[in-house]
């Protein structure tokens, strides 16, 4: 091995380089919206990956800004390895620690006993602490970040995520040109391990405020009962575009502080898949609710691909539409299938 000294780099000249670039692909972006990324620095390498593919699928036309999040501050290499990606504006934000740490309220006895008791069940995620911080940020507090303040609509995106095909629409312009609040591609059944007692505490929410109550709700997208039990389904939030005027506004803020209350994030294992998905159910009409079967898209270990063939061709999707969880026994589909919008797809 000889080695390769810097000399050894020769630049490949310009006449090999053809008369294309980004720019020239890069259309106005409409909404007043942001991706958000919630990231420890040691996601850098699947953060670098989903970056990637939704720079190449949709935002190196859009360039809709991202934010990151984390409860600690973001390492020099961690920017410096996510700036390369985009042309985009990127904006790194610290958590503050009241929205992230386990409040002092909570009797911590009781939230111990309560993760010993899911680690014995076998539960995902059962004896951590760290994961239960993180949902009910993602619950309650991501939209009051100071960096995320200035924007009405956001899409969430996690570390190593796929998208599977071109998105050469622009979700936020749709949903609020057609008056959508909240979007998703999967939707699936929650454990009832982690939210024992959610559902009667929603249903003392709603004896308290009818008021929040929309007309025309996707209360049948909850349940099967007319309200009085919980089906267990709900938006898978990791993927989610949404408008956080929603979350802001009195009726979820209500919601969440009533939740927040009852300590069921650390005394259970609260996700913001539920808790998001029921109080989108419940406080907008169903019709708000966006089923997007144009985004191909994969957290591991469930893709949703296309049902539109036409779709899959165009856009170029590298998912198999064999496996989309649409069909899968598992997927929520069916129950979505009462909520407006969904009838669309
Ligand atoms: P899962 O999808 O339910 O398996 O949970 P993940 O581990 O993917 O976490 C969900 C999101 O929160 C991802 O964007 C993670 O990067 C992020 N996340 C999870 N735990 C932490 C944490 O302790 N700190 C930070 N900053 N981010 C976290
Ligand atoms: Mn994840």
């Amino acid at each position: 091995f000889k080695g390769v000294t810097p000399a050894d780099i020769t630049p490949i000249p310009d006449r090999y380089y053809p008369p294309f670039s980004n720019e020239s692909l890069t259309v106005d972006h409409r909404a007043n919206a942001t991706f958000v990324i919630l990231a420890r620095n040691s996601d850098i390498d699947g953060t670098v990956r989903s970056i990637r593919e939704i720079e190449d699928r949709f935002n190196r036309r859009f360039r809709y800004p991202y934010v990151f999040l984390n409860e600690e501050s973001f390492s020099d290499d961690f920017k410096k390895r996510v700036s390369v990606l985009s042309a985009a504006k990127m904006e790194f934000g610290t958590i503050p620690r009241d929205h992230w740490y386990q409040p002092s309220s909570i009797d911590e006895k009781k939230a111990d006993a309560g993760r010993n008791r899911m680690v014995e069940q076998g539960i995902i995620y059962g004896g951590s602490l760290s994961y239960r911080n993180m949902c009910r940020f993602n619950s309650g507090f991501f939209f009051r970040h100071p960096l995320m303040e200035k924007y009405r609509w956001y899409w969430r995106i996690e570390p190593d995520v796929h998208f599977h095909c071109d998105i050469r629409f622009d979700p936020f312009a749709y949903m609020e040109e057609n008056n959508k609040v909240y979007a998703f591609t999967i939707a699936m059944y929650e454990f009832e391990k982690t939210i024992p007692s959610l559902w009667s505490h929603v249903k003392d929410f709603i004896k308290l405020h009818p008021e929040y109550l929309a007309k025309d709700n996707a209360m049948r997208f909850l349940s099967d009962t007319g309200g009085d039990t919980y089906n267990l389904c709900h938006f898978w939030s990791n993927f989610e575009i949404a408008d956080m005027s929603f979350w802001r506004g009195e009726a979820y803020t209500k919601f969440f502080e009533y939740l927040d209350d009852k300590g069921g994030f650390y005394y259970e294992r609260w996700g913001d898949a539920p808790v998001h998905s029921i109080a989108a159910a419940l406080f907008a009409p169903a019709s708000q609710i966006q089923f997007f079967d144009q985004i191909g898209y994969e957290h591991n270990p469930y893709t949703h691909c296309p049902r539109n063939e036409d779709t899959w061709k165009e856009e170029k999707c590298t998912c198999d539409p064999k496996r989309n969880f649409d069909y899968d026994g598992y997927s929520c589909m069916k129950q979505s299938a009462h909520s407006a919008n969904a009838r669309n797809a």
